[in-house]
């Protein structure tokens, strides 16, 4: 396996078709809050502002929250496929009490870093993994956590910009593909997870 680079998927919009903290705010939370805080995001609010503070206004009990995501959550096709072969790290700005019975559904298990969650009746309360302010982005963002070199990162959000930036191949789809279009940042882009099993069967070009 000399050569080979740690795989990093970033969960949500890029494992899952939709992003689920946006489906599960929409359904649970403050559906008006939520679309002005997003408005928000990068200006002047950071990644970890806006979720607290968009997760403050869900007060479900987290079981109903977790039966009513795994009816609804969508899967990217290959990510089985993916898992099996590169055994990647999944490195989400999302929450563990969500993301482990997705991957229970699907018979993944995979190394997971995440945030945790008080689901508080009073609003949920996010446990933030890492709060430590990146010296490039100014933020708490996820390129602390790419301990491994050299590494391939699997994104499609404002949450993984950093981290992308950070690494030596990367794979994008949606606003993360506009963002490193818009830098002139080479990247190869994807639809779904065979996509990125295929591609890394090639070298990086
Ligand atoms: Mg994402
Ligand atoms: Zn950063």
């Amino acid at each position: 396996m000399a050569g080979v680079r740690r795989l990093v998927l970033d969960w949500d919009g890029t494992v899952t078709e939709v992003d689920t903290l946006h489906l599960v705010l929409e359904r649970f939370g403050d559906p008006g809050l939520f679309r002005r805080t997003e408005g928000q995001l990068g200006h002047t609010l950071g990644l970890h502002e806006v979720i607290a503070v968009e997760f403050a206004s869900v007060r479900a009990p987290l079981a109903e929250v977790v039966e009513w995501l795994l009816e609804h959550v969508r899967i990217r096709p290959g990510f089985r496929e993916l898992a099996e072969r590169w055994r990647p790290l999944v490195l989400s700005s999302g929450f563990r009490e969500l993301i482990e019975p997705v991957l229970a559904r699907e018979g993944v298990e995979l190394e997971l870093l995440a945030n945790e969650l008080d689901p508080s009746p009073e609003g949920w309360r996010v446990r933030f993994r890492d709060e430590a302010v990146c010296a490039t982005c100014g933020e708490a963002c996820k390129r602390g956590s790419l301990l491994e070199d050299p590494v391939t990162y699997v994104g499609d959000g404002y949450s993984d910009r950093c981290a992308a930036l950070a690494a030596d191949r990367v794979f994008a789809t949606g606003a993360l593909a506009r963002y490193l279009d818009g830098l002139g940042v080479p990247f190869e882009p994807f639809s779904d997870l065979h996509d990125v099993a295929r591609g890394l069967e090639r070298p990086a070009r």
